[in-house]
C-alpha cells in the first residue's frame, strides 16, 4: 500500500496516540532538545494489523536515556535505566514506553554481542529483524505522524509475509534468536516465512547454540500461547531448529512399520492435542502438559506380534522425564512442573476408566489422585481423542461425559477432591499413646484405602471405628490409664 494512503487510513489512530499527554510531552522534549525521535517496531506493526499492544518503543537520534529522563522529570515519575543496553523505560497510564538511541550495529562471528555505534533512523531500521518490524512513525514537528517504511513492510503485512530487511544469512548469523522470532511471528500472526528467509534459517540453525536457553524458552512459550501452536512446531521441525532446542519432542516424529502394521506419527498427534487444548484453554501449563503428554512414547515403543505397536508405561516414564526437560529448557522447577507431571502421569486414567465399567471406587481414586486438577485432566483427555473416525471420537467423548457425571456425583457425596484424612496421625498416636511410627502410617493408609474403596464413608465416626479394627490387627490396644 502506498505510504500516503496508509497515513490517511491510520490518521485517526495516529492522532489519538499523538494526543496522549505523555506523547505531547515527548514531542515537546525532542523538539526543545533538537533531536529527532520516532515510534518504531512492534507498536507500529500492531497498529497497522489492528492488534492490541501496550508497549511503545521510541528510537531517538541521540541519547534515548536523556530524553526519557527529561520526560520522566516533567511527569514526576520514575524511569528505569538499563545502561548496558542504552535504553530507558517509563510507565504511565498503563503504557510502557521504552526509549533507545538509534544504533548502528556490526557483529562478530563468535558472539551475540554486537559492536554498537550511534546511528541514524535508517541505521536503526537496518538492524531490525523483519520488514514488518522496521516501520517508524515520526514524532517530529516537521513531519509529525508520517510513516517511514524503507523495506515495504506494509506490503509484506498485506501479503502476510515474514522477511528479513537485509541478507537473511547475515541477519540470522548476527543474532540467531531472530530465527526463533521469525517462527514465533509467523505463528502468532498467521503469516508465511518467505522462502529465501526460511532457507537461511535452515542454513543457520546450528547458530542457535549461542543463544541463552531462557530466551529460546520465551519464544517457545510465545508459540505455545498462540491460537494454533502446531504450525510453529512444524516450522521448528522443518527448519532443523527443533532437534537442537528440544530433541525429545523432535524424536516423536516419524512412523515405523513392521509386518505391515504402522503406528501413528506421535509428533502430529501431539501437536493436534496441543491445538485442541488451545481452543479450550489459555493456560500455558495445560498446554505444556498437552505438548509433553506422550513424550516417552519413543522410549517405550515396542512391537508385539499380537498387539502390534505398544507404548506401555509411557505415562510413568513421561512424568519422570518432566523435571529433566524443565531443567534443560529453563522452565520453572516449581508447582507448575509438578502439575505438568501429574497430568502426564494421569492422562490415560480417564480413558481406561471410560473403556471399563465406571465403578465408584475407580472414580474416587481418580479424584483422589487428580485433586483440583481433575477438570484440566478431563480437558486434556478430551483433546487427546484425535482419531479420524468420527464414531470413535463420539463414543469416547460420550463416555467421558459419563465419567464427568460420575465424578460430580461422587465428589458431592464423598468430598474426595481435597482429601484430608478424617482421622489424623495425631489422633491415632494419642488414642494408642504411641509416637510417630510405622503403625501410624499403616493405619492412616488403611483408612484412606477403605474410603476410596467405598468400604467406609469419608467421615470421622466411621474412620475412627475402622481405625480400631486396624489397630487391633496390629496388636495395639487403647490405653485405659
Ligand atoms: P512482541 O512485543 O510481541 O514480542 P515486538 O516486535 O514488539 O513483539 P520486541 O521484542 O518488543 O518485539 O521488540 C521491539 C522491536 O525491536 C521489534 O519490533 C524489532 O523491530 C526490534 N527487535 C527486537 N528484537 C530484535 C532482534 N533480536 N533483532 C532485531 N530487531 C529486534
Ligand atoms: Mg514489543
Amino acid at each position: 500500500m502506498d505510504k500516503q494512503i496508509l497515513e490517511i487510513v491510520l490518521k485517526d489512530e495516529i492522532m489519538q496516540i499523538m494526543s496522549l499527554p505523555v506523547m505531547s510531552l515527548i514531542r515537546e522534549t525532542v523538539r526543545t532538545e533538537n533531536v529527532r525521535a520516532y515510534i518504531i517496531g512492534g507498536f507500529v506493526r500492531d497498529l497497522i494489523l489492528q492488534r492490541k499492544s501496550k508497549d511503545i518503543d521510541i528510537v531517538v537520534e541521540g541519547s534515548g536515556i536523556e530524553i526519557a529522563e527529561k520526560v520522566a522529570n516533567k511527569l514526576n515519575i520514575c524511569v528505569n535505566i538499563f545502561k548496558n543496553f542504552g535504553t530507558a523505560m517509563l510507565k504511565t497510564d498503563d503504557i510502557e514506553i521504552e526509549f533507545v538511541g538509534a544504533r548502528k550495529e556490526s557483529y562478530r562471528m563468535e558472539s551475540r554481542k554486537p559492536v554498537v555505534e550511534n546511528g541514524t533512523l535508517e541505521d536503526d531500521q537496518n538492524r531490525r529483524d523483519f520488514t514488518i518490524n522496521t516501520l517508524a512513525i515520526s514524532l517530529n514537528y516537521m513531519d509529525l505522524g508520517s510513516i517511514t517504511d524503507p523495506f515495504n513492510g506494509v506490503d509484506d503485512m498485506a501479503k502476510k509475509l515474514i522477511r528479513t530487511p537485509l541478507n537473511p544469512d547475515m541477519t540470522f548469523s548476527d543474532d540467531p534468536l531472530r530465527m526463533m522470532r521469525a517462527i514465533r511471528f509467523a505463528t502468532q500472526l498467521d503469516f508465511v516465512i518467505s522462502e529465501e528467509t526460511f532457507e537461511a534459517i535452515k542454513r543457520n540453525a546450528e547458530r542457535i547454540s549461542i543463544i541463552s536457553k531462557e530466551r529460546i524458552c520465551e519464544e517457545i512459550n510465545k508459540i505455545i500461547m498462540t491460537n494454533s501452536p502446531s504450525s510453529g512446531f512444524f516450522l521448528l521441525e522443518k527448519s532443523g531448529l527443533l532437534k537442537l532446542i528440544f530433541p525429545q519432542l523432535s524424536l516423536l516424529r516419524g512412523v515405523e512399520s513392521k509386518n505391515g502394521v504402522k503406528h501413528k506419527d506421535n509428533f502430529e498427534h501431539t501437536l493436534q492435542v496441543l491445538d485442541n487444548v488451545a481452543v479450550k484453554s489459555d493456560s500455558l501449563w495445560l498446554r505444556w502438559a498437552a505438548l509433553l503428554h506422550d513424550i516417552a512414547k519413543p522410549a517405550t515403543k515396542k512391537f508385539d506380534e499380537h498387539a502390534g505397536w505398544t507404548f506401555h508405561g509411557h505415562e510413568f516414564l513421561g512424568s519422570k522425564m518432566i523435571p529433566g526437560i524443565f531443567k534443560q529448557l529453563r522452565l520453572p522447577l516449581n508447582e507448575k512442573m509438578k502439575y505438568v507431571q501429574k497430568l502426564v502421569l494421569l492422562h490415560l486414567r480417564p480413558i481406561v476408566l471410560a473403556q471399563e465399567e465406571v465403578t465408584d471406587s475407580a472414580v474416587r481414586r481418580l479424584l483422589f489422585d487428580a485433586g483440583d486438577d481433575i477438570d484440566d485432566l478431563m480437558a486434556l483427555c478430551d483433546a487427546d481423542i484425535t482419531s479420524k473416525n468420527k464414531k470413535t471420537v463420539e463414543t469416547y467423548l460420550s463416555r467421558f461425559q459419563l465419567v464427568r457425571t460420575k465424578l460430580k456425583e461422587i465428589e458431592e457425596k464423598d468430598a474426595i477432591r481435597n482429601f484430608q484424612p478424617p482421622v489424623s496421625g495425631e489422633i491415632i498416636m494419642k488414642t494408642y499413646n504411641i509416637g510417630p511410627s510405622r503403625e501410624v502410617g499403616l493405619i492412616k493408609n488403611a483408612i484412606k484405602e477403605a474410603i476410596l474403596d467405598g468400604l467406609i464413608k469419608n467421615n470421622y465416626d466411621e474412620a475412627f471405628e475402622f481405625m480400631k479394627r486396624e489397630a487391633a490387627k496390629l496388636g495395639l490396644t487403647i490405653d485405659a490409664s
